[in-house]
């Protein structure tokens, strides 16, 4: 075995060939070419297969990653696909969009000196291998049960959640106010760096599963929407997996003009038009070509906006943010691309004011600077004066964060629990809110966070749930003898 691997000293790391970026710039299809199967083979043996494996430990699902590397490594792809699905419901997903510097491959134990073995790219390989040779099949569980859980959202929370129910024998039904599955997976996150096929396959492999999809059915008391009381009525358990979709704003003089749009109202029109929609009048401004974008923001939604807008010929993209590159919540990765594609950074700066008559034509922003940790150890920032300076933007994109949609209010669910951010509170260990028979999982229970936790949390509520049906069936089945 070890004569296939313990390679990272000879082998350098590779990841897959990224297309040039003039190439990207005019599309938005992956950036990432496909490995050549060899190159798999080479960078997955340069893993020293270590006794505790820290990659392991920094991802979230536990995956066994020198297991399917060393499998890898030795050719036995089908194997290592076995390995790698046993505890990931979403692995080419995974490989292709999880911040793998900031996860698996930045606890990698070779990387001081050697750089990491390339995880994210492996995994993805071996699952797009299994996909073209047929090793997925839908799920099919030994036994149906009769027993029913109704799961609202479609995203990877609730997608994961779904598989592993329906492994399980249950009936599942998906509600989704979206006519597509996958929530962020297809309208939040772009083509560039998730083509949305992945996602639909996994959907039809679902659908070819058993699970039933309620698409266009939004829960909630507005008009067309399901109760949440009818929805309860419908399942013996409810899962919630709804995300967080209230965007964060920014006040200040001429925060109301015209061409001040939301981040997600931006990449949600651009998705769709990749896939073919017709947008509504109101989403066909959302539009960055022949225009100066402006983005404000320094997550991993502000870069998926500043590389949309580069994509549709805007005439400038500036990403405005107030603390420095070091300090950016956003992945190191996904800003070295931006500015391969054209994007300016202008660091340690926060916007003041927007400017124009009606419609936006600037924004006025003041240079930052540093100062001391506060109580979280975070530096503070603090505007200098005098260093005010005007950027001309026709399109300003505010990607400021996300935080959950006021459920108990809307849903008329006062029962429903939230923590002080507003997510949902359940047990630490079984999912379940402070409603019985209803469990929460995703970024509604996290806030606004990544694909894999939210993988993690519906594969683990659905655990939670099958084991509180199966509670309640005996305690019932006692009540009846007794
Ligand atoms: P979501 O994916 O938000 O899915 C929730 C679903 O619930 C949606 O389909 C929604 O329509 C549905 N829903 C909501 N309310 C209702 C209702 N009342 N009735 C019926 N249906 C409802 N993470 C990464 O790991 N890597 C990345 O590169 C990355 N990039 C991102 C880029 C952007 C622009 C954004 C916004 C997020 C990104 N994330 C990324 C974060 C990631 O997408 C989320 O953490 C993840 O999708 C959360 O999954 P979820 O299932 O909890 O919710
Ligand atoms: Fe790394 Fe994400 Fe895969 Fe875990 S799921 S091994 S963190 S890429
Ligand atoms: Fe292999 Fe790196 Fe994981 Fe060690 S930490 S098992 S070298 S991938």
């Amino acid at each position: 075995m070890t004569n296939k691997m313990l390679k990272f000293v000879s082998v350098q790391q590779r990841q897959p060939e990224k297309r040039t970026a003039d190439d990207r710039r005019v599309d938005f299809d992956e950036i990432y070419e496909d490995f050549v199967p060899a190159g798999a083979t080479e960078q997955a043996s340069r893993c020293s297969q270590c006794g505790v494996p820290f990659c392991s430990v920094h991802c979230p699902l536990g995956n066994n990653i020198p297991d399917w590397l060393m499998l890898t490594a030795q050719g036995r792809l089908e194997e290592a696909y076995g390995v790698s699905s046993a505890t990931n419901s979403f692995p080419e997903i995974c490989g292709r969009i999880c911040p793998q510097d900031r996860l698996c491959e930045g606890n990698c134990v070779i990387e001081p000196g050697f750089e990491s073995v390339t995880i994210g790219a492996v995994e993805r390989y071996i699952t797009d291998t299994a996909f073209e040779n047929g090793w997925v099949r839908p799920t099919r569980p030994f036994a149906e049960r009769e027993e029913s859980v109704g799961i609202v959202g479609a995203g990877p929370a609730g997608l994961a959640a779904a598989e592993r129910l329906r492994a399980a024998g249950f009936q599942v039904h998906v509600y989704d106010r979206y006519d597509r599955v996958g929530g962020l997976l297809v309208y939040g996150i772009p083509g560039f760096k998730l083509e949305k096929h992945i996602v639909s396959r996994r959907h039809d492999l679902l659908v070819e599963s058993g699970v039933v999809f309620h698409l266009g059915q939004g829960i909630g008391s507005g008009e067309g929407e399901l109760s949440f009381e009818a929805l309860r009525a419908r399942h013996n358990a409810v899962l919630i997996a709804t995300g967080v979709y209230k965007s964060r704003e920014i006040g200040g003089p001429g925060a109301g003009l015209a061409g001040i749009e939301r981040a997600l109202d931006y990449l949600t029109a651009s998705n769709r038009r990749s896939l073919g929609d017709t947008l509504p009048d109101e989403a066909q401004a959302l539009d960055a070509s022949g225009k100066h974008v402006v983005v404000l923001g320094g997550g991993d939604t502000a870069m998926d906006c500043v590389r949309t807008a580069i994509r549709q010929g805007a005439k400038s993209v500036r990403c405005l943010y107030r603390r420095d590159k070091a300090n950016m919540p956003g992945s190191a990765r996904e800003v070295k691309n931006a500015e391969e594609e054209g994007v300016q950074f202008e660091w340690l700066a926060a916007p003041e004011a927007f400017v124009g008559d009606g419609h936006v034509t600037g924004v006025r922003a003041t240079r930052m600077k540093l100062g001391l940790p506060d109580a979280s150890g975070r530096q503070s920032v603090e505007a200098l004066e005098g260093s005010s300076f005007t950027l001309e933007a026709d399109l300003v994109i505010k990607a400021l964060g996300f935080d959950p949609e006021p459920l108990p209010q809307l849903w008329a669910q006062p029962g429903l629990e939230v923590s002080r951010w507003g997510t949902l509170k359940v047990g630490q260990q079984d999912f379940q809110t402070t409603v019985p028979g209803v469990f929460a999982a995703g970024d509604i229970v996290r806030g606004a966070s990544l694909v894999v936790w939210a993988i993690k949390d519906g594969r683990e509520a659905a655990a939670s749930i099958q084991q509180w049906i199966e509670a309640n069936n005996t305690a019932a089945a006692a009540r009846e003898q007794g």
